[in-house]
């Protein structure tokens, strides 16, 4: 016997002729994922992927929780691979299911059966039923329960066989990489680490960007966007982290434009930035945390004076959410309590009292040409400090 782990993927199987690409970058995604965890083969077999380990002290925990973080994971199972022999079969399930109760204290049980290998002699309800009464014979003040049972004995019989009873979730999607690359503007806020998961989870390679304006924000603001991103690298793999100086540009925007049009300007000269060290990174697309009518810069004219910064996509996964939904998220994610950490974003130092929800692009634009950015942009670019963040 042999302890594996199962990992089944779902939607990459409807891909089509494409299926084969999807599935050998799931397979890359999930070795690079466990490589440190120790060795171990991964193999694939009939639309599932197992994990094999090859070394005596294997991190099998660590490694189960690391790959239910894989993009295109739909659920792992710790589980035993044995022989197709029956003998051996009905042995392991019944000193499977001893553990069980020893260790969870479990009074109802039910076998599953499935028989991918159509030569083995024997039925699955006829194995349920053999390998069931077993289990019931030797295993006191254990009893079947068929409807409601407190964990199930799964029997796989294929080329060999599989006896497991636990399953965790993972999150689905797409494998990471299988969909470009995109540049996510990420802030300390619970919003933009949230929407960045969401593009990764759909297949899209992250780089991110963060302003950061010292000494109006502090080190440890910036250290909580670090902090961010390695949460975020716990699903993405690496993520370049691209620090930019903001505080000249703020000085001036602050020193030259109408206060309630402060954090639009400040919102497109974010964009425009982001766009160039997007564009110099092969990201295709940039990522924000807006969502429709959140806040003054995030109404229909607000977001439109945004976007017209910029000439590439912009993605905004958290548009129709609401905040609630956005924090189950976050939490679920395990981002929610680095987020409210209180430091401050630059958003909220150089803030306008009264900030225009309806700002009008030609008006915005005017203001704009009373300050020269283009320098300043550039040295912004030029000074910008890349972190490579690790999960
Ligand atoms: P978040 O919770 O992500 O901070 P928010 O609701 O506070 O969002 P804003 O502060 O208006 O909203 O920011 C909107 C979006 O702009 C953020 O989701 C993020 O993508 C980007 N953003 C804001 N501030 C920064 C920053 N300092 N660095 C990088 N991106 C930023
Ligand atoms: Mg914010």
């Amino acid at each position: 016997m042999k302890k594996i782990i199962l990992v089944r993927y779902g939607e990459i199987i409807l891909k089509g002729l494409n299926r084969p690409v999807f599935e050998e970058k799931l397979m890359g995604n999930i070795k690079s994922a466990i490589y440190k965890f120790g060795k171990a083969k991964v193999l694939k077999s009939q639309g599932r992927i197992y994990i094999e380990p090859e070394d005596e002290n294997y991190e099998f925990d660590l490694v189960m929780q690391r790959v239910t973080k894989v993009f295109g994971v739909v659920s792992v199972s710790p589980v035993w691979k044995i022989e197709t022999d029956y003998e051996q079969i009905k042995t392991y399930a019944l000193k499977m299911a001893t553990e069980l109760v020893n260790q969870y204290g479990y009074k109802t049980f039910k076998v599953e059966t499935k028989r991918g290998n159509k030569k083995f002699p024997m039925q699955s309800p006829e194995v349920c039923n053999d390998i069931g009464g077993h289990i019931f014979e030797n295993i006191n003040g254990l009893t079947v329960d068929v409807h409601n049972p407190d964990f199930i004995l799964f029997i796989e019989i294929r080329e060999n066989s599989y006896i497991y009873s636990e399953t965790i979730k993972g999150h689905g999607g797409m494998p990471l990489g299988s969909n470009g690359k995109a540049m996510l503007l990420l802030s300390g806020g619970i919003d933009s680490p949230v929407a960045g998961w969401m593009m990764g989870k759909r297949g899209v390679e992250l780089e991110a960007i963060h302003f950061y304006s010292y000494p109006y924000t502090s080190e440890r603001a910036k250290q909580k966007v670090i902090d961010l991103a390695k949460i975020l690298a716990g699903y993405c793999g690496k993520i370049h982290l691209h620090i930019v100086p903001f505080t000249e540009i703020q000085l001036a925007i602050n020193d030259k434009c109408p206060e309630d049009q402060l954090t639009i300007i400040m919102r497109r000269i974010m964009m425009r930035i982001a766009e160039q060290i997007a564009r110099n990174s092969n990201a295709m697309a940039l990522v924000t945390g807006e969502s429709m009518g959140q806040v003054a810069s995030q109404t229909m004219h607000g977001l439109y004076c945004t976007d017209s910064a910029v000439n590439m996509p912009v993605f905004r996964p958290l548009i129709g959410m609401d905040k609630v939904e956005v924090i189950d998220i976050a939490r679920k994610i395990d981002t929610f309590e680095t987020s409210i950490l209180p430091y401050e974003d630059c958003c909220t130092v150089f803030v306008a009292k009264h900030p225009q929800t309806k700002p009008k692009l030609d008006k915005i634009l005017l203001s704009e040409s009373k300050v020269d950015f283009e320098p300043l942009i550039k040295t912004a670019i030029e000074t910008t400090e890349v972190i490579v963040v690790r999960p």
